[in-house]
């Protein structure tokens, strides 16, 4: 079978090394808020360009955190997009946000166009969570132009988009803050939950640690109520340790993973993921769009070849049962182009631990497709 995910694979390349992480950060005996989590944010902080991050227990909170740090105040309207993991939305629903949705574009990610309409329509609105779905970039020029021009507070979701780069500029560097979740399927996996918020101002971050660990101050006082959401020190250390300095090598397979079903995989109802000159996506996902035939009647062909695969998402967040009857949700248009892509879009495998002849057992099988 060849799996979206192969964690058995992964721990052979990393168990001895996770072994030698757990005996170290057992026997220093600090499992919370210790030099591992210090270590890990200075790292991943380098790696951004930015000079604050601050770990946290997953990627919902650091978006909720990071929101709530930038001043979000109940009742603030904060345009997103339809189409993402469901955590997106949740996150600035927790943090008493209202979301308003707009449509994607033909890539999946939040149209800036029609961004720029609904900010037209409805001056009230003062935040924007972007997210680089499946690792591809949004226009980080019309991003930033967009923010600067409605003054925007913008939060950019880059659980899916570590290692992506737009004209040498990282998806997480245009924003008030970016957050990431380290969750064991995204390209930088902890074995357990995690995430982390970067940014550039020193009084977000300073919220932000406060607020992970409820709301206490670093005199000790506890001067807005928080939640509990730490990234321990295990996690961090395997991170660290273990995680980050393989993640090159890792995109580096996924890179080079997808460059291989881009030039192999020929089907004229198989629309795959478009490649933008100056655009590196992180390959996080390998999104094909079934744009004739039935979605349904591929992945059933998929998986008699013993391929599985995914679909982000077969709904759209807006019509999530728990949205349902909610009066502080709103979407601007029909959010057609959305709705469409949870019809036809399709993950084929693209895990940095594919083999050569899994890769090309994956294009022959797309190939092989009667629509
Ligand atoms: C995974 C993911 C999240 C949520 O991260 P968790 O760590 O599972 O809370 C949020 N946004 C996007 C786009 C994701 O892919």
């Amino acid at each position: 079978m060849i799996h979206l995910n192969c964690f058995d694979r992964q721990w052979q390349e990393i168990g001895s090394a996770v072994h030698a992480t757990v005996e170290r950060i057992g026997a220093a005996g600090r499992y919370i808020l210790g030099e591992a989590v210090c270590e890990l944010e200075r790292a991943l902080a380098a790696r951004w360009g930015l000079p604050w991050c601050i770990g946290v227990g997953n990627g919902h909170d650091a978006l909720e955190i990071a929101l709530r740090s930038l001043g979000l105040d109940p009742g603030d309207r904060v345009l997103t997009t339809p189409l993402s993991a469901f955590a997106t939305t949740q996150a600035v629903l927790r943090a008493g946000g209202e979301p308003v949705f707009v449509d994607v574009d033909e890539f999946g990610l939040l149209d800036l166009e029609c961004c720029r309409r609904a900010l037209a329509d409805d001056s009230g609105i003062r935040f924007l969570v972007p997210v680089h779905l499946y690792g591809r970039s949004l226009d980080l020029d019309r991003l930033e132009q967009l923010a600067r021009e409605y003054g925007l507070v913008v939060v950019e979701d880059c659980a899916q988009s570590i290692g992506a780069s737009w004209h040498g500029r990282h998806p997480g560097t245009v924003g008030n803050a970016a957050t990431t979740s380290f969750y064991p399927t995204k390209n930088l996996a902890a074995l357990g939950d995690g995430g982390a918020i970067l940014t550039a101002s020193e009084a977000v971050a300073n919220r932000a640690r406060a607020l992970r660990h409820s709301g206490r101050s670093p005199s000790g006082s506890h001067d807005v109520v928080g939640c509990n959401s730490r990234l321990d020190e295990l996690q961090a250390a395997i991170l660290g340790e273990v995680m980050l300095p393989r993640l090159d090598g890792w995109l580096a397979r996924r890179r080079s993973h997808a460059a291989y079903l881009l030039e192999h995989i020929h089907h004229p109802h198989i629309r795959l993921p478009a490649t933008t000159d100056g655009h590196q996506p992180s390959w996080h996902l390998f999104p094909v769009q079934v744009t004739g035939g039935d979605r349904g009647s591929l992945r059933r062909h998929l998986e008699a070849y013993d391929i599985e695969c995914g679909v982000h998402y077969p709904q759209l967040i807006t019509a999530q049962p728990a949205l349902a009857g909610r009066g502080d949700i709103r979407a601007v248009g029909g959010l057609e182009v959305a709705r469409r892509l949870t019809r036809e879009e399709l993950s084929l495998p693209i895990h940095p631990f594919l083999t050569a002849g899994e890769l090309e057992a994956v294009a022959i099988a797309c190939n092989a497709w009667e629509a």
